[in-house]
């Protein structure tokens, strides 16, 4: 390791950036860890003091006995420490803040399934993704966080293998809620449903005529869905609703938020 004494007062020197692995860049982007230098300034390993030595006497865990780390790692490091003596002083904190997350999840895991199961477009329209794979994507991550800041805030923790066997369950049990509101309890169609409904009220019916309650789907052929439409007058009306899609190149648009139309033949 090459030793640079720039920063005498706190560097042990220098260390090749592990995120970019010494590139500089993530992607097309410049790295943000190193700034796109490609290195790192060593500090002392904040869990062992830079002795090397854990609290109960064997190799420090989180610098593997280097007694330094990278200044980003103990950042990092201080964080998840902070986070976790939180979890200790107040272990139920972390239970509410998960079952706040599996209701966020469980809220909109479904509507985030079925737009999959209709175009994978989504994923580039705000007006499709927001605001429930928004909601879903930030509730998975603050359990994700939560469960790597109970890991890494313990490594050194001779008690640890608890909190960090609790953070893994409540993390497990986020996947599982999303996977059970989503592909498991839903028949795909609820997005088309909704669609369907609302542009047989707004566009198709005259507001003073007999509106639509409820669009039933039951099968699909490609973009073309065929199910029964309840109306306000108790009638069962056969529909087919069929979703198309404009070409890719509308995409990189943002003002064409017009281009998943939906053309409908009621009979
Ligand atoms: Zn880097
Ligand atoms: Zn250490």
């Amino acid at each position: 390791m090459e030793l640079q004494h720039k920063d005498s007062t706190q560097s042990k020197g220098t260390c090749t950036c592990s995120w970019c692995k010494g590139s500089g860049k993530r992607g097309r982007r410049t790295c943000p860890d190193c700034n796109g230098s490609g290195t790192l300034y060593l500090v002392d390993c904040p869990d062992c003091l830079g002795t090397g030595v854990s609290r109960d006497r064997g190799v420090c865990k989180t610098c593997k006995g280097k007694k330094a780390v990278s200044s980003v790692e103990a950042d990092r490091i201080h964080t998840a420490r902070e986070k976790y003596d939180g979890y200790l002083q107040n272990p139920a904190g972390v239970f509410f803040k998960s079952i706040a997350c599996y209701i966020a999840i469980a809220f909109t895991a479904r509507s985030v399934w079925d737009q999959m199961c209709v175009t994978l477009e989504f994923l580039f329209d705000a007006e499709m993704i927001f605001p429930s794979g928004f909601i879903l994507l930030l509730a998975l991550s603050l359990l994700f966080k939560q469960w790597n800041n109970l890991i890494k805030g313990s490594t050194n923790d001779a008690d640890g293998s608890k909190p960090r066997t609790i953070g893994t369950v409540l993390f497990i049990v986020g996947i599982l809620t999303a996977i059970i509101a989503g592909p498991v309890t839903s028949d795909g169609f609820g997005w088309m449903e909704s669609k369907a409904k609302n542009t047989l009220n707004d566009k198709i019916l005259k507001p003073s005529s007999v509106q639509c309650l409820e669009v039933e789907l039951s099968r699909k052929v490609d973009y073309t869905y065929f199910g029964k439409a309840k109306m306000s007058n108790g009638e069962s009306k056969d529909i087919v609703a069929r979703f198309v899609k404009t070409g890719l190149f509308c995409l990189i648009k943002k003002s064409n938020f017009e281009r998943s139309k939906m053309f409908f033949h009621v009979s």
